[in-house]
């Protein structure tokens, strides 16, 4: 079966679905945007898991309940903070996308749902977020036929439409 990617314009912490993917820091604290949303819609439970694994660098991604959330799981990935774009930011961005996927397959989850990660606070020029979100996915759908469904959820118009143009 071929998977799908959809765009959605929705609270990714109201979907329901194998796994929702937070854009976190590297000490795994909270915050702001989408992070801050994820904790306080999904209660303690998940800090409490975050503080037991400790720091996640950027590029990686770590897992862990989803506490009151109607997903099953957050992975909880670290974006670049933008820099310029000669600090490796790109590999960084696509190593999120990459390592969240093959989580997601290791758990033998099916669908999944991604922020636009790093175009928050963290700075990256949209555009080329979404170039290389939308790329690095489907790179990885097409090695691999576990996953049915990627959602990109794009929270603000301008993302909203760079999504439906590039895809
Ligand atoms: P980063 O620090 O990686 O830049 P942010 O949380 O600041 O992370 O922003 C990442 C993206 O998440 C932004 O495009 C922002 O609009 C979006 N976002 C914020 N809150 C939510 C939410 N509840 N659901 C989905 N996306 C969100």
């Amino acid at each position: 079966m071929s998977s799908l990617i959809d765009i959605i314009e929705k609270d990714i912490t109201q979907l329901q679905v194998d796994a929702i993917v937070n854009a976190a820091n590297r000490q795994l604290m909270g915050g702001g945007g989408v992070d801050g949303a994820i904790h306080k819609a999904g209660g303690p439970e998940i800090m409490e898991e975050c503080r037991k694994i400790g720091i996640c660098e950027p590029g990686e991604a770590v897992i862990t309940t989803a506490g009151q959330l109607p997903a099953k799981k957050v992975i909880h990935t670290v974006g670049p903070v933008w820099n310029g774009g000669d600090q490796q930011e790109e590999e960084q961005l696509a190593s999120c996308y990459k390592n969240s996927l093959q989580l997601a397959v290791n758990e033998g989850f099916t669908t999944i749902a991604f922020p636009n990660i790093s175009t928050g606070i963290y700075n990256y020029p949209k555009e080329r977020a979404a170039e290389t979100a939308i790329k690095t996915v489907k790179a990885f759908l097409r090695q691999n036929d576990h996953i049915d469904e990627v959602y990109f959820v794009c929270f603000d118009e301008e993302n909203k439409r760079l999504y439906q143009e590039l895809i």
